[in-house]
């Protein structure tokens, strides 16, 4: 039995937090107390209507299919409503076939480059960036070419830097705003200049929505798909993740060009089986509900999100209080020469406080720590307690 890993497994980057989560295991096995900061995983329940609808759903003896295999039994009801919530929310008129359902995002980001890339080609990827970008890629045996996001440029990347020979062999352009890991946000004009930069050169847009609807102070972040003709060059996705608590339902959607669509459709009939009925229909109740259920969401991390920076700003630190995603992107104190593993490890040392260190998301994320606020609002204030101690 020949059990080496394949050349697609290998190819994979280092896990560059492995060493931080040894750390933390021998912490704890010293008798620590650790508070964990770094994982974005909303600790607040879904909402109850959309629990409601769940539980009502599963149990309907009336419809046969409730058990059945989701891709044969789809919900008609959940494309009509991300119809209208695309339309009420981003002024954007979708048809059916610029739509498809999705176990989440994470799953259906990896899966897209394998419909559309070769041995060869290369998709563009934001370098700090989400991960999975370049892990679609690379299980497609193609290449990503980093695009670097930097803070002197409100963290949005520029085209201008792009080789001519990767302009021309590149597939895929990726770009998520508001920006995990760095809390940026976009305004309408980024995304023209994204999607004419894609049309002149033969290259699909890619926008992930992961955050859309996490904003604060009166943000509200805009569509890809709401520029003019975007859909031509334009996959779009979004997640019920983030905005609805739903991270372990595994529910999304991708919506824009058909061919796009389509291919993304044709990975998944080969690869999963769709996402159970009733869990579709519940997320129809979400989107139906959106506006009314995300406010107090979004209520509770824009309190621990200034309770993050007020701390934070009694340190020395000054930072724009962010207007998106569920973190906070923070330069490392002085003394740390910019190394962001050494500054978690010492917080991890010395206070009990796991961050993430900013190069786990790429060389451009360097110099940089982030904060999910995830946690309970206690748990925060006792990180930053220990933090204010540490320093
Ligand atoms: C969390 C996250 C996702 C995907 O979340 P799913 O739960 O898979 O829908 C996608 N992109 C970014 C940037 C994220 O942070």
């Amino acid at each position: 039995m020949n059990l080496d890993r394949s050349n697609r497994l290998q190819k994979l980057p280092p896990y560059l937090f492995a060493e931080l989560r040894r750390k933390m295991a021998a912490a704890r096995e010293r008798g620590m107390d650790v508070i964990t900061l770094g994982i974005g995983d909303p600790d607040s329940a879904t909402p109850d209507p959309v629990i409601a609808e769940l539980c009502r759903t599963i149990r309907d003896e009336t419809d046969p299919n409730r058990h059945r295999y989701g891709c044969d039994v789809p919900a008609e009801a959940l494309p009509v409503a991300i119809q209208h919530f695309y339309q009420r929310r981003f002024g954007v008129s979708l048809d059916l076939d610029q739509i498809v359902v999705t176990m989440g995002s994470k799953d259906a980001i990896a899966k897209l480059p394998m419909a559309f890339l070769n041995p060869g080609d290369i998709a563009i990827s934001p370098e700090p960036g989400y991960p999975t970008y370049n892990i679609g890629t690379t299980f497609a045996g193609a290449v990503t070419h980093y695009l670097p996001l930097r803070a002197s440029q409100g963290y949005l990347p520029d085209f201008d830097e792009l080789p001519r020979n990767v302009r021309t062999q590149a597939k895929l352009l990726w770009v998520n705003y508001p920006n995990n890991p760095t809390t940026a946000v976009c305004d309408a004009s980024f995304y023209e200049r994204a999607v004419a930069f894609c049309r002149e050169n033969g290259i699909l847009l890619c926008s992930d929505l992961a955050y859309s609807e996490n904003t604060f102070d009166g943000f509200v972040a805009p569509s890809a798909l709401a520029v003019d003709g975007a859909a031509e060059t334009t996959i779009e996705f979004f997640s019920l993740s983030k905005a609805f608590n739903m991270t372990g339902w595994r529910v999304g959607f991708a919506v824009g060009n058909k061919e796009a669509v389509a291919g993304l459709r044709t990975v998944q009939e080969n690869v999963d089986n769709g996402q159970l009925r009733p869990i579709q229909l519940a997320a129809v109740t979400a989107l139906d509900q959106a506006e009314r259920l995300i406010a107090p969401i979004n209520a509770i991390y824009q309190r621990r999100r200034d309770l993050v920076i007020e701390t934070l700003g009694k340190l020395g630190w000054t930072i724009e209080p962010p207007r998106g995603t569920l973190y906070i992107w923070a330069p490392v104190p002085d003394g740390f020469a910019g190394d962001s593993i050494k500054f978690a490890g010492h917080l991890l040392e010395t206070a009990g406080v796991a961050v993430t260190p900013g190069v786990g998301y790429g060389a451009h994320g360097e110099g940089y720590f982030r904060i999910s606020l995830t946690y309970p609002d206690d748990v925060l204030v006792t990180a930053m307690d220990r933090l204010a101690k540490a320093l």
